[in-house]
């Protein structure tokens, strides 16, 4: 039976759209609750070597930084993105908080290889 013919079959059984799925995701459970890891870090400028040219500022996505004669980041708005060190043109914004640093390091050391796809879900 082709595929869409077993979901169009799966879907025609559910008797309301809250009927529960025994869904066989990976992954750990139980999952964390919001906020369980949130981090009051974000990236920090190097005032030597700031021209203030602004760029940071303008290509920061949640408007976390400001420039008014130096640069001044909200950490509360900080999504720890890191658009502002990759565009900065002196490489003045760098991140040197150590934690972060360690993850950083640990996510180069595992997470650099490719991983294929996996595909999980009702099985049809
Ligand atoms: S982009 Fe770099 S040099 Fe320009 S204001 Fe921001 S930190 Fe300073
Ligand atoms: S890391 Fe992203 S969100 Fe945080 S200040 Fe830089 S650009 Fe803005």
């Amino acid at each position: 039976m082709n595929f869409g013919v077993k979901v169009k079959d799966k879907v025609t059984e559910l008797q309301s759209p809250d009927d529960q799925i025994d869904l066989e995701i990976v992954g750990r459970f139980p999952y964390e609750a919001d906020g369980a890891r949130s981090m009051a870090v974000s990236p920090v400028t190097k005032e030597d070597t700031c021209t203030i040219c602004g760029t940071c500022a303008s290509v920061c996505p949640t408007e976390a930084i400001s420039i008014n004669g130096s640069v001044a980041t909200k950490i509360e708005l900080c999504i720890r993105c890191c658009a502002c060190i990759k565009n900065c043109p002196e490489e003045a914004r760098v991140m040197e908080d150590e934690m972060w640093k360690n993850i950083a390091n640990w996510l180069n050391e595992h997470c650099s290889d490719r991983k294929e796809p996996q595909i999980f879900g009702v099985d049809v």
